[in-house]
């Protein structure tokens, strides 16, 4: 299989099918052979009864289920237990990421040989209380890691050859950090691709204040116990 697309979501229910029929267009028109794999973490809406329909509708879509709201990294861990691709593309469920830009990366990891390319959301449409703590966030991983070459450290459109997401373990906030723990693991060619970002167009962020203050502490936790 060429690719698997973990996607990650938390009440999402409006968004999930023009979002798959937008992934469907693209692989269909790449001829590239996946699976979108949609990691239920918990919602208290109708997301699950949506993925089921887009399962029985199509064999490219594949379903995980968590009982209550684990949070981001433990919902894109068990994606990436289950992916079969040989590159595997995470993505938000909220139409912020493109789809357009698979083709791209998939030919970034299978052609320039890169282990993990992350998106940069150069332009950004979230409001200034996300965008000034994510600088400040992106600085201090710059700094912390050595990783120079990448802005947004925390951005949900990667793509990883399937090695790289079988030897990480995610878990806590630690999705913030992706790039340092594949790094740590051996993965040492790691690049960046600028993609579109799009306003959230159904439902409101998830990620707010106290969630960027426990992402900052974990970074801090895990560089101390890196000494
Ligand atoms: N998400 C999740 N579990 C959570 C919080 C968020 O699976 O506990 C998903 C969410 O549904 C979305 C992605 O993670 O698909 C990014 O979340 P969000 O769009 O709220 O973050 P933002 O883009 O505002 O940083
Ligand atoms: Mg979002």
């Amino acid at each position: 299989m060429d690719i698997s697309v973990v996607i990650p979501l938390y009440n999402e229910e409006e968004s999930l099918p023009e979002l798959f029929a937008w992934i469907q267009r693209v692989m269909d028109a790449n001829h590239f052979n996946y699976e979108v794999i949609f990691v239920n973490d918990g919602s208290t809406d109708h997301s699950w009864q949506v993925i089921e329909k887009l399962r029985s509708e199509s064999d490219n879509v594949k379903g995980i289920k968590f009982r209550r709201n684990y949070g981001k990294s433990p919902a894109l861990y068990c994606g990436f237990e289950k992916a079969q691709g040989d590159v595997v593309i995470t993505m938000d469920a909220d139409l912020q990421d493109s789809p357009d830009e698979i083709p791209e990366l998939y030919r970034m990891i299978t052609e320039d040989g890169y282990d993990l390319v992350s998106g940069y959301k150069q332009k950004r449409y979230d409001p200034l209380s996300k965008t000034i703590p994510t600088k400040l966030f992106n600085a201090t991983a710059r700094a912390v890691s050595g990783i120079k070459n990448l802005h947004d450290f925390n951005c949900g459109l990667k793509a990883y050859r399937s090695e790289v997401v079988k030897s990480i373990d995610i878990y806590g906030e630690m999705h913030r950090y992706i790039p340092m723990l594949a790094q740590g693991a051996g993965f040492s060619k790691i690049g960046e691709k600028v993609v579109q970002h799009r306003a959230r167009k159904y439902g409101h962020t998830k990620f707010g204040l106290e969630r960027f203050v426990n992402g900052m502490l974990d970074m801090i936790s895990i560089v101390v116990l890196r000494r």
